[in-house]
C-alpha cells in the first residue's frame, strides 16, 4: 500500500509476523504459478493488522489476480474487510465454552465427592454399611440367578471397649484404619470390605465357597493378630464366616454369620468359626 505521504509502507509495519507469513507465502506461490504456466489462484485469509497506538485489526483478506489473453497477471484486486466484530465474538463464544468446560469439571468432581461421601465410611475409607447393604442384596439376587457361590465374613475387633478405655478413643480410631489396611492389602479383587458400624466390618468374598472362606477368615485372624498395633499393642478379631445358600436372604445370611461370630467369641476369640 502507498500512503498520503506516497511512503511505501513495509510488509512488516502493517502485519503481525504471523499475518506477514501468510502473505509471503501467498505472492511466492503466486509468482511461482506464472513463472511455471500456472493459472494464479485467488487467495482468501485472515490477517492481523498492527495500528499505531500498538493495537491490532483483525482483517479478512481477498485477493483476485486477473489475467489477460496471455495469461499475464494485469491487476490485483484486494479486498479488506475488518472482522474485529466476528473475531471478538468468537473470543467471547471460546472464553464462554472454555467457562462452561471447567464449571462441568468442577460439578463432576463435586458429584464424585457427594458419591464418595454417601458409599463411604469418612473414618477409613472403605465401604459404609449402606453400601453394604445394597451389594449385599445384589449378591443375593446373583445368587438366585447363577448359583455363584459366596460367603460372608463378619469380624469384630475383640475387646475393643478396652482399647478405647485404656489408649483413648484417638487410638481405637488409629486401631480401626489400621485393621481396615491389613484386610485391604490382603484382600483378592473381588472381595470387598465394608465397615458395618463400630468395631464390626463385613467382607464378602465373591466366588467363595465356606472352605475357602474360612481359610481366608484363619488367614485375616493371623494378619491382625501377628503384628503388634504400635502403642495399642496386639490387637485380635474374632470372625463369623457363613456361604449363600439358595434358602438365604440378605437377613438369614447375616444372621448365620453373626451366629459364627458368638461362637468364635464364645471359643475365646482371635479365631473363626463358619456357619452350617
Ligand atoms: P468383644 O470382644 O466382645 O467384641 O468386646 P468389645 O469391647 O470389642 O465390644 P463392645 O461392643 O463392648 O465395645 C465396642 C466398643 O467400640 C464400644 C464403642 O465405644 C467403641 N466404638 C464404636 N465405634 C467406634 C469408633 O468409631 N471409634 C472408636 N475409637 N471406638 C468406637
Ligand atoms: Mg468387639
Ligand atoms: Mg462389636
Amino acid at each position: 500500500g502507498v500512503d498520503a505521504g506516497d511512503r511505501l509502507h513495509l510488509i512488516d509495519e502493517i502485519l503481525t509476523p504471523e499475518s506477514q507469513l501468510i502473505t509471503t507465502g501467498y505472492y511466492a506461490q503466486l509468482f511461482a504459478d506464472m513463472q511455471e504456466g500456472r493459472v494464479p489462484q485467488p487467495f482468501r485469509c485472515e490477517q492481523e493488522y498492527l495500528c499505531k497506538d500498538g493495537s491490532t485489526v483483525w482483517t479478512e483478506v481477498e485477493v483476485i489476480p486477473y489475467l489477460n489473453d496471455e495469461g499475464v497477471i494485469v491487476e490485483l484486486l484486494g479486498i479488506t474487510r475488518d472482522i474485529r466484530d466476528r473475531k471478538h465474538y468468537l473470543d467471547e463464544l471460546r472464553a464462554s465454552r472454555d467457562e462452561v468446560a471447567l464449571a462441568n469439571a468442577a460439578l463432576h468432581e463435586v458429584n464424585e465427592m457427594l458419591h464418595r461421601l454417601a458409599v463411604t465410611d469418612p473414618l477409613t475409607g472403605v465401604w459404609n454399611r449402606r453400601h453394604a447393604e445394597e451389594f449385599l442384596a445384589h449378591d443375593v439376587a446373583e445368587r438366585r440367578r447363577y448359583g455363584t457361590p459366596m460367603s460372608l465374613l463378619i469380624l469384630d475387633v475383640d475387646h475393643f471397649k478396652d482399647i478405647n478405655d485404656t489408649r483413648g478413643h484417638q487410638a481405637g480410631d488409629r486401631v480401626l484404619i489400621e485393621v481396615t489396611q491389613r484386610l485391604m492389602a490382603n484382600l483378592r479383587t473381588t472381595d470387598v470390605l465394608s465397615r458395618w458400624g463400630g468395631e464390626e466390618f463385613i467382607v464378602l468374598t465373591r466366588h467363595c465357597a465356606l472352605p475357602e472362606a474360612t481359610a481366608i477368615a484363619e488367614k485375616m485372624c493371623a494378619l491382625i493378630a501377628d503384628e503388634p498395633f504400635g502403642d495399642a499393642g496386639t490387637v485380635t478379631v474374632s470372625i463369623g464366616v457363613a456361604e449363600l445358600t439358595s434358602g438365604d436372604d440378605v437377613d438369614s445370611w447375616l444372621r448365620r454369620a453373626d451366629g459364627a461370630l458368638y461362637e468364635a467369641k464364645a471359643a475365646g476369640r482371635n479365631t473363626a468359626r463358619s456357619a452350617r
